[in-house]
């Protein structure tokens, strides 16, 4: 017996994390958010060269079929190897059959010139048709300058923009220095702590605040729309809306699935394709309340544009035992560098 729904959407993705898993311990015992930051993203960004990102996002996309999830909406960084990462991405995805809208990551971690080249990866992609939104990492490296360029690119491509907001500590003065400056299109991931109205849809990630012991977003305290993700912890939807479920219910213990349930919708507004795929599940009914207490619900078959992508457990255009072969082969390079 299976139900059927229409394809999950990841709302906050990092597939070039998906090769992280394993890597060496980081050098010193990161004891804060800003640390993690340091000690661990900061040094895998900067190792990871195209090849690397392309079997990344090919295991993420692979990864986000084999939990019924159709589409990603993905935020990207590899400082060293900015220029077509953003295509890169979009081919593995496709190679796969997963939906995905990619963002580059601007900062100014990197100087001028590496915000300069993100920006114009940005502009680049989108110009030659790509989905996405233009990508920033946070205000708090993000300098005016570079912050005004990102909000000018949002509006000239009407892409709008996908920044991390309000994740720690460091960046408190995020909503002060976005207010009034962003629009319904933004994509605003976290906001843990905001306490400042903007526009836009914020993306909870639940398992990740958790990882970084980074506090509660208590999403329903906002009237924005929320969605769903996973910060680059998988694409498992259905885990994810457990993980929100749950940290709603230890905040108040009246909290029914049902909230957690409308912010994994919340993603077929922001990716409204994913409604037109279909995933058949191994568990019915596909209801809130069961699906919170049911772990290891696994999807039977996905059809993605009326393309049969999985089936029997088993992706239809890949060969997923290769792909993981070879994103091992990229991971043993990458966590060499580290
Ligand atoms: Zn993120």
């Amino acid at each position: 017996m299976t139900a059927s729904t229409q394809g999950l959407v990841c709302s906050h993705h990092h597939l070039y994390s998906a090769l992280a898993r394993g890597m060496p311990t980081p050098p010193k015992m990161a004891t804060n958010f800003r640390e993690i930051l340091e000690q661990v993203w900061w040094r895998l960004d900067m190792a990871l060269d195209l090849e690397m990102v392309r079997w990344s996002a090919k295991l993420g996309a692979l990864e986000a079929l084999e939990s019924g999830t159709t589409a990603i909406i993905d935020h990207h960084a590899s400082p060293n190897a900015i220029e077509g990462s953003l295509s890169v991405i979009a081919d593995a995805c496709a190679e796969v059959g997963v939906r995905v809208a990619c963002a580059y990551e601007v900062t100014d971690r990197h100087g001028a010139d590496g915000a300069r080249r993100g920006l114009e990866e940005n502009r680049r992609f989108l110009a030659e048709g790509g989905r996405g939104w233009v990508g920033a990492h946070a205000c708090f490296t993000l300098s005016d300058d570079t912050l005004d360029r990102v909000v000018g690119l949002g509006q000239d491509t009407g892409a709008g923009v996908h920044i991390h907001v309000h994740e720690g500590p460091d960046d408190s003065e995020a909503g002060a220095r976005l207010s009034g400056r962003t629009d319904d299109r933004w994509l605003l991931a976290h906001c843990v702590s905001l306490e400042t109205e903007l526009a836009g849809t914020i993306l909870h990630n639940p398992e990740s605040n958790m990882n970084n012991a980074v506090g509660y977003a208590n999403p329903v305290r906002f009237n924005n729309a929320v969605a769903l993700g996973t910060d680059g912890i998988g694409a498992d939807m259905l885990g994810s809306f457990r993980a929100a479920y749950l940290k709603h219910r230890e905040s108040d213990v009246t909290a029914t699935p049902d909230a957690a349930w409308s912010w994994l919708e919340t993603g077929w507004d922001l990716f409204p394709e994913a409604r037109t795929d279909a995933v058949s599940w191994s568990y019915e009914p596909i209801d809130p309340w069961h699906l919170a207490f049911t772990p290891g619900v696994r999807p039977i078959e996905i059809a993605i544009d009326d393309q049969l992508v999985f089936a029997d457990g088993s992706p239809t255009l890949v060969d997923g035992d290769e792909i993981r072969a070879k994103a091992a082969e990229q991971a043993t390079r990458l966590h060499a560098r580290l």
